[in-house]
């Protein structure tokens, strides 16, 4: 029997634009290359150029990593703002709704520390959330 999911009746949030999910030490975004592409798009630089700016270890695989600054701010924060908000990759997009912030009620609740988005604004149901769990998934199963 499949356990049933805590956010069954949906869950609650509504970004304030407050920029504390892109703050701090402790975690990292990872973009695609074709995320590349389109954000060097979205900032008119050739790819080579945006990739010497932005992505440390820019030779790796699939998977890269955007700079972060020496207090771990997002390397695209700028006075609390997401410089390339239009074209911010996968895994800001999806946030809150990470795998390991739906594994429980109480890592929701950790999460909401962190994010003043959640339990506000408009509800987010079931279906909605599995689509963007859904949407990582395949995103982790292509690279
Ligand atoms: S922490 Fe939450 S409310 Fe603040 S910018 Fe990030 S998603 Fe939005």
């Amino acid at each position: 029997m499949t356990k049933a999911k805590f956010y069954k009746s949906g869950l609650r949030f509504e970004c304030s634009e407050c920029g504390q999910c892109c703050t701090g030490t402790g975690g990292y975004v990872e973009v695609s290359r074709r995320e590349a592409e389109t954000i060097a798009g979205f900032l008119k630089l050739a790819e080579q150029e945006f990739l010497e700016q932005y992505i440390d270890f820019p030779e790796g695989g699939d998977r890269l990593r955007l700079k972060s600054g020496a207090n771990g701010d997002c390397v695209f924060l700028a006075d609390n703002r997401c410089r390339i908000y239009p074209a911010r990759p996968l895994q800001c997009r999806t946030f809150p709704f990470w795998p390991e912030n739906l594994k429980s009620p109480y890592r929701w609740k950790l999460a909401a520390r962190v994010c003043p988005g959640i339990h506000r604004g408009r509800r987010y149901s079931a279906a909605e959330i599995e689509e963007i769990l859904g949407a990582m998934k395949n995103r982790d199963a292509k690279e």
